[in-house]
Parts: C-alpha cells; structure tokens; sequence
C-alpha cells in the first residue's frame, strides 16, 4: 500500500513537472531562433546615396535600388553564405566602401552609379536568383545571414583621415597581399603588405595550369606580333624579379619581358604568384591564390572570422591605420 502510494506521488509529481521543463525548453528555442532570424537594426539615413542606380550589364537596363538592399545582391554575390558572419559584415563594410568611393570619385557609367560586373565595378545578383542557386534546405538561413550582415553593419564605412577608402578586395591572397602598385599602378598609404595563414584550406589558395609549347607561341604572338622563343635554350623563359609579396614582378618569356599580371591575363592564371616548369612539350604553371591580391582577402577574412576576430578587426587587419565610421 505504501509502495503504490509513493508511486502515485511521484507520478503526479512527474506530471507537473514534465510540461514545465520541454515549455521550458521550447519557448527558450523559440525566442532563440526568432532572435537569430529576424533581428531588427537602425537603418541608416544614406542622404544623396539612398538611391544606387545600378547597371545590368546584360541588359543595359538601369534599376534603382536602395542602398542596403542593392548591398544584399553584391554580398550574396561576392562571398558565400557558408563563411561566418563576421567575415560576411567585414565584405558588406567593404562593399559599401566601395560603393561610396565609386559615386564619390565619379562613376565609371553615364546614367549609372554602379554596374553589376565584378569585371568592371562589384558582383551583384537578383534575390530570386541568388536562392534559385542556393539548396532549398539552406535558402532561408543563407538570405537571412545576408540581409543581417548587411543591416547590422547599416551605414558604416571605412575612412582613411576621414575620407572613404578605395576598397579593394579579392579571393585569396595566397598568404600575402599585394601593394596595388604592382598590378595597376598608383599606391595608397592604407594598402599595403598583410599576412595571413590559413588560406592554404580554400579551394582558390593552389591551381595549376598546362600550356603547351605551341599554345604558348600562339598566345604570345596574338599579343607581341615579334615574338619568338627558342625552347632548346636554358632560360628560355625566365622569372626576373619578385614583388614584396612574392608576385612575379616581371619575366621574360623568349625575347619579350614581361610584368606577372601580363603573363597571369594572357595564359589565364588565378593570380601573378606562380612558379613555372617546362616538361616535355608543356609549361605548367603552379599558381598561388586567387585574384589581383590587393585588400582584403575573402577567403582570409573567414580564417581570422573563424578565430575570432570581428569585423571591425578583420577590416583592420587588411587595411591599415583606418577608422570604420
Ligand atoms: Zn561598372
């Protein structure tokens, strides 16, 4: 009798409880996510640059945006969603740097402030096509990280002695960054030499490329119309000398010398940092990193995100002595 009492006690204790704890549990997990997937942030008052005209391209249609959400079409475009979202709000920072410095210092289009080619002025994409790209399992997550770098970050810009920087960035710099003079001339105190490890675990850190000996005649001639190469001859092609990051600087290649981005463009190398062999009838190119090299790094970006930098500290990190308004 006792025993069935005891066990009835502890059942109703049991049933009061139980609810207790999972609602507990549950409204703890609902309040969570709610916070994660719809954070509300002060947009910011953008004056004259409320409105960004951007250029398609393709079509020669010229749509107007607001500023924030032009932003989502160029991060989402720029960096996957997959890197952690402190390396997302560092490329959105430095996406709208890059915008405010382009509108500043006069557009490169007519009735555009901005294009949508990562070739001429910053990658853009539609919403709907950016998650027409994405799984269906990771649409929601992926635009909700997008629009939250983007918002969380509102209105804020990198300045050099108050004035909004030229915000260069690429892919992987293959450990070192590039002084911008090496690859269009022209330098900025803000832009200098930065190291980073880690970028070796990225697919755009090491590729190669095969040029075959008459490949290589056919290139070279379609650019230097006297170009000849004599492949018996030791040193038939030659890397000259190194920039301080260890791009090639300038090379010959037969009897025209040439600088490491020219030799990069014509035999379509991922960046000027590459060493070269001659094996039998073809020249392998082993290249480092990916893109002009100069800025930030995205790739490195989330190396430093994934150690626990901020964005203010990763933005810091690439450009120096600068101030994020
Ligand atoms: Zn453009």
């Amino acid at each position: 009798m006792k025993k069935i009492l005891m066990y009835i006690v502890f059942v109703i204790v049991l049933m009061i409880t139980m609810p207790i704890v999972f609602t507990d549990n549950f409204s703890k997990t609902e309040q969570t996510s709610t916070q994660e997937t719809t954070p509300t942030y002060e947009k910011a008052d953008y004056g004259d640059l409320n409105t960004i005209r951007l250029l398609h391209q393709d079509t020669g249609q010229v749509e107007e945006l607001d500023f924030d959400p032009y932003l989502y079409g160029v991060v989402s475009s720029e960096m996957p969603a997959s890197y952690e979202l402190e390396a997302l709000r560092a490329q959105a920072v430095v996406a709208r740097t890059y915008t405010i410095y382009k509108i500043v210092n006069g557009s490169k289009h007519e009735n555009a402030d901005i294009c949508d080619s990562s070739l001429c002025c910053q990658a853009w994409i539609s919403k709907e096509n950016r998650l027409a790209r994405w799984e269906e399992n990771v649409r929601e997550e992926y635009w909700n990280k997008i629009v939250d770098c983007v918002d969380s970050t509102s209105g804020r810009y990198v300045t050099y002695q108050g004035q909004p920087i030229n915000a260069f960035f690429h892919s992987n710099s293959g450990g070192l960054t590039e002084l911008p003079v090496n690859v269009w001339g022209g330098s900025y105190p803000y832009l200098q030499v930065v190291q980073t490890s880690g970028e070796e675990g990225y697919n755009g850190y090491s590729s190669e490329v095969e040029v075959s000996k008459d490949e290589l005649i056919q290139k070279m001639l379609a650019k230097y119309p006297n170009f000849e190469i004599h492949f018996d001859e030791v040193n038939c092609i030659q890397i000259l000398d190194l920039t301080e990051s260890c791009r090639v600087k300038t090379m010959k290649i037969g009897n025209v010398s040439l600088s490491g981005v020219e030799a990069r463009n014509i035999f379509g190398l991922k960046s000027a940092k590459f060493e070269f062999e001659i094996v039998e009838n073809v020249v392998k190119f082993r290249v480092m990193g990916y893109g002009h090299g100069v800025g930030l790094s995205q790739n490195g970006s989330d190396v430093l995100a994934k150690q626990g930098m901020t964005y203010e500290q990763i933005i810091q990190h690439y450009y120096k002595d600068v101030e994020i308004k």
